[in-house]
Formats: C-alpha cells, sequence, structure tokens
C-alpha cells in the first residue's frame, strides 16, 4: 500500500472547518464528511472484528454512550457505540461519532464511573475530531477526501487493520490524549458521573497490569499511563461536580459486568 500523500495542507485557510472543542485545531474536513467516512471506516471495523453477543451489554453501553455524547458540542450528530468480543482492555473511536469498547473493558472496571471515563476519553477524541485530524496529518487531504467519496476501499481496510491492531497508526498525540482527558472528565461529570472515576480507572488498570500484562499491553501501548496522567485526573476532578442523576445504574453495571465477565472469561479481572 502506498501512502505517498503528504500534501501540505496546514497554511492558514480562513474560514475553515475548525473544531470547536480543539483548541482551535484547523481541521479540513467537513462534518458531513466526517460522518461520511465514519460509516465506511465502521462498516470496515465491523468486518474486521466481531461484536459481543449481548444484548444486554450492548443496550447499557447505548445508555452510557448517548449520555456522554450529549453534553458534547457535537451531540446533534449520530453517535454508535459497539461491545467488541475482545478480552482486551481497549477501546477506540472512529471519525464520524463511532466508538468502540472492548469487552475486557467492562469487565476490568470496579464500577460505572470507571468504565464512564473510558467511554468518555473516547467521546471526547470523537468530538475533539482527533481522528480526521490525525487522517489528514498522515495522508494529506486529498487522500482522505478520495476516501470520503469511495475511493479506495483498500485504504479504508489497510487504515482499519492498524487501527484495529493498534499500530502506530492508533495512536494520537500526548497533546490529544490529554485533552481527551480533560473534555473526558467534563463530560463524565456533566452527564452525572462520578469525576473520581476517571483517576480510579487508571488505578485500576495499573493494578490490573501488573498480575495480568497480557490484556493489558494494548492499552498501555497506547494510553501511556504515568502517574502525571493520574494526578491531573485527579485534580481535574476536584474541579468537577456531577450534575444531576446518571443515565444508567450501579445494579445494570453490576449484571451486565458479570454477564460480560462470564462471556469472555479470558479478560482481566480485579
Ligand atoms: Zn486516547
Amino acid at each position: 500500500m502506498r501512502l505517498v500523500f503528504f500534501v501540505l495542507v496546514f497554511a492558514a485557510v480562513p474560514g475553515c472547518t475548525c473544531s470547536g472543542v480543539n483548541r482551535g485545531d484547523v481541521n479540513l474536513v467537513s462534518l458531513d464528511d466526517e460522518w461520511a467516512l465514519g460509516d465506511e471506516l465502521a462498516a470496515e471495523v465491523d468486518a474486521q472484528t466481531e461484536a459481543l453477543s449481548d444484548p444486554r451489554a450492548q443496550a447499557y453501553l447505548d445508555r452510557l454512550g448517548g449520555a456522554l455524547a450529549a453534553q458534547t458540542e457535537l451531540a446533534d450528530r449520530e453517535w454508535t457505540f459497539t461491545v467488541l468480543d475482545d478480552p482486551a482492555v481497549n477501546a477506540f473511536a472512529l471519525p464520524g461519532g463511532h466508538v468502540y469498547v472492548n469487552a475486557g473493558t467492562i469487565a476490568a472496571a470496579e464500577t460505572q464511573s470507571e468504565l464512564a471515563s473510558v467511554v468518555a476519553h473516547e467521546v471526547a477524541h470523537g468530538a475533539a475530531r482527533h481522528g480526521t485530524e490525525r487522517m489528514v496529518k498522515a495522508y494529506g487531504l486529498s487522500l482522505v477526501a478520495g476516501l470520503v467519496l469511495g475511493d479506495d476501499p483498500g485504504v479504508i481496510r489497510q487504515i482499519v487493520a492498524e487501527l484495529v491492531g493498534q499500530s502506530a497508526l492508533a495512536r494520537f498525540s500526548r497533546s490529544d490524549e490529554e485533552e481527551a482527558d480533560n473534555l473526558g472528565l467534563a463530560y463524565l461529570a456533566a452527564a452525572g458521573y462520578d469525576p473520581d472515576g476517571m483517576a480510579a480507572m487508571f488505578e485500576t488498570l495499573t493494578a490490573l497490569r501488573q498480575r495480568r500484562p497480557g490484556p493489558l499491553a494494548q492499552w498501555f501501548a497506547t494510553h501511556p499511563l504515568g502517574e502525571d496522567r493520574i494526578e491531573a485526573a485527579r485534580v481535574a476532578a476536584e474541579g468537577a461536580e456531577p450534575t444531576g442523576e446518571p443515565a444508567t445504574d450501579p445494579e445494570t453495571f453490576d449484571v451486565v459486568r458479570q454477564r460480560v465477565r462470564a462471556a469472555v472469561p479470558a479478560a482481566a479481572t480485579p
């Protein structure tokens, strides 16, 4: 696969399509194009992965994810959430509002706020449009525009294979990760979940890694997790008060987690 379109697109472009939430970074892909591209990528992810066959877990994630997406600047767009049948702790967001959460992430979370923090982080990558920013930087605008038009299904397949395989392409920059943590924490609290859930999830995953490194390897490769990141989440949570009641309840979370742990026994559990 030849991806040689390193077109320089970051000249100043007045009146461009900027995401409102990501520090004003230029994003030359229109929202409509991004959502069309997201549908193509999602169809390919669906072909390369397996969704967990558990309607209750799926319904729970739909509610949780929908409540978080409703807090974003792109709440009026269509968002989808999918539980993948995969024991590894991981989650990722495609451009265009498609969020995937591995069953292993649900199995590992100690509380629903911990799980919600991971989903909120991925929703934040989507709302900040980090995916299209990164694709345009890596491939150039002309190739991305061609993908929107469906010009090259081979490239779509390759991009999704790298994403699903968690290669380098799956990694966002450190500043994108910080932004996703900050925005995610705000969405978490605005949706009524405990903002302490983010630091708590980081601690849960760090502890799990000591005992079961296998299912945590992907997560730590794409989400470097130092004490500074945990501390930043702790400090941010102090300034964030949960607003209202969350859309999901802890009892349903317990039931769903139990079912997921039974369905995916290779997952790491606290
Ligand atoms: Zn991230």
